[in-house]
């Protein structure tokens, strides 16, 4: 199990600053982590993964298994941690639902009349 460079990381570089093993390199402009060198800092001094501590999305470096239900949970609180930031999420996109449905149903009883 190693980290990953995702789509979310926006180039700031910290974490290849602070990788103690040097595994996190530039390749086609672009961020990658060498799986081979990646450690998952275990046996460094430090206690967390320095590129995800360090990183400042959040996810832009997030750890890779094979296990598939790691790689679910991984995920999903990925994805619940992103909507738990934008507390009116669900009340905009209710809203908005609501607009559009009322919308279309005046629409429609026009057409009937
Ligand atoms: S987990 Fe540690 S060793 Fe692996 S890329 Fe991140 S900082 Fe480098
Ligand atoms: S710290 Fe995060 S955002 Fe910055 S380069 Fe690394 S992965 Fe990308």
């Amino acid at each position: 199990m190693v980290y990953q460079i995702t789509s979310e990381c926006i180039s700031c570089k910290l974490c290849q600053s602070v990788c103690p093993t040097g595994a996190i390199k530039m390749v086609d402009n672009r961020l990658w982590i060498d799986p081979d060198l990646c450690t998952n800092c275990v046996d460094s001094i430090y206690t967390v993964p320095q590129c995800k501590a360090s990183c400042p999305t959040g996810n832009g470096c997030v750890k890779v298994t094979t296990d598939y239900w790691e790689n679910w949970f991984n995920t999903y609180n990925r994805l619940v941690a992103k909507l738990n930031k934008k507390p009116d999420y669900w009340e905009n996109w209710y809203k908005l639902y609501s607009q559009k449905f009322s919308e279309q149903l005046q629409k429609h009883q026009q057409q009937m009349a």
